[in-house]
């Protein structure tokens, strides 16, 4: 390797691969992460004293020994600052206040009628701004917000479109860097979601998984290796425009038959108004099922169906270990999981479904929320750890 003598950037690196350890795998001793890392243990005590100076770390009393003196344990410290996740709906906002290792410590929702863009913004700050009011006193205060969107989005933080929002265009991260001066990170939400599951859901023990969010449209965030695949430009995930009948109804997408106008929460409150002939919410077509009410169980039940063609389609595409379904349809679990799983016994090929796992979210619908404060805190260490103390 190239010795560029820049003895400072080795010791930046050294120490957040020092704080990396003491994150996932505290409580840790110096020892070990000296054990693991390679470094010697000098230069872990000195990184460490840093850290712990800079109140990323604590020490805790004495752990096992293995002969001799028993260590001292190291310990994050997760309230040393605080972080904002949003999951901008297209009817409602969803935002949490986490600590830095993700707990939720408040939470708000508000619904919303999307009547102009400027209008949806202000309530965003309103609420974000009520969650930065509830944060504790804490060393770094709010360490950056993360914002899951219902659209594509580049990577200055512009929401380019957000077809079920009718957003073109609108500069997301900026608007809410120049309210708040706070670091802001902007990404779709089934991304958001993705890396919610993997970190803190079903997907924790999982390298290769597909996270597919069903709520007024369907969108995908694809794990791969344990990385959130992006795709060449940034635009993967829009599954819910694969056409799955090509000679289908129009999407506003352009295409003809898209996923999504069959298996999407529109696509059920369009079925129910047709159906039943009255106008639907979502959760009152919930309550109805949770009562017995025939129809409205074989709505869903109809809808599981159209969720498997789909993800028969991702199956024999990806070979996932896990496909995680998450979202504001996620409430539907019960009548939706098995006419689903039967289509995917029928249609899947039988190589590719071995060893695949389906399942419902466990983070309700925090997924996206999750991960957007994860984007927030990521940035934080991404380009803190190196200017913390960075003598
Ligand atoms: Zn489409």
């Amino acid at each position: 390797m190239k010795q560029t003598g820049d003895l400072n950037l080795v010791k930046k690196i050294n120490k957040s691969i020092v704080l990396h350890h003491i994150r996932t795998d505290s409580p840790i001793s110096r020892a070990r992460i000296a054990e693991i890392t390679g470094l010697t243990k000098a230069t872990v005590s000195s990184l460490v004293n840093e850290l712990i100076e800079s109140s990323l770390v604590d020490e805790i009393g004495a752990g096992e020994s293995s002969g001799g003196r028993k260590p001292m344990m190291l310990l994050f410290n997760g309230t040393a600052g605080y972080a904002i996740g949003v999951d901008l709906g297209v009817h409602d906002i969803l935002a949490v206040l986490t600590d830095l290792t993700g707990k939720v410590i408040s939470e708000k929702r508000v619904q919303h009628d999307n009547a102009s863009v400027e209008a949806v913004i202000q309530l965003l700050r309103t609420t974000i701004r009520e969650l930065i009011d509830s944060a504790p006193q804490s060393t770094y205060g709010i360490i950056g917000i993360g914002i899951g969107v219902p659209g594509i989005c580049d990577d200055d933080g512009n929401l380019l479109f957000a077809p079920n929002l009718s957003w073109e265009n609108v500069p997301l991260q900026k608007d809410i860097e120049e309210t708040f001066h706070i670091p802001v990170v902007i990404d779709n939400e089934a991304n958001a979601g993705a890396v919610g599951e993997k970190q803190f859901g079903a997907g924790k023990d999982t390298a290769n998984l597909v996270y597919i969010s069903i709520g007024i449209g369907i969108g995908a965030g694809i794990i791969i290796k344990g990385e959130l695949y992006r795709g060449a430009t940034g635009f993967s995930g829009e599954i819910g425009h694969i056409s799955i009948q090509h000679d289908g109804p129009k999407c506003r997408c352009g295409s003809l038959g898209c996923w999504e106008l069959y298996a999407s929460e529109h696509a059920l409150l369009e079925q129910a108004r047709l159906e039943l002939g009255e106008p639907a919410q979502l959760d009152k077509l919930l309550s109805k099922a949770e009562a017995g009410d025939e129809k409205v169980i074989a709505l869903f039940e109809r809808l599981g169906y159209y969720l498997g063609v789909g993800v028969v389609n991702i199956i024999n595409g990806y070979n996932p270990e896990f496909i995680i379904l998450g979202g504001r349809l996620a409430g539907a679990e019960k009548w939706l999981m098995k006419p689903l799983l039967q289509l995917l016994e029928k249609r899947s090929l039988p190589l590719p479904r071995k060893r695949l796992n389906v399942e419902f979210s466990q983070l309700s619908d925090r997924s996206t929320v999750l991960g957007a404060a994860s984007f927030a805190v990521s940035k934080f260490f991404a380009s803190t750890t190196v200017s913390i103390d960075g003598n």
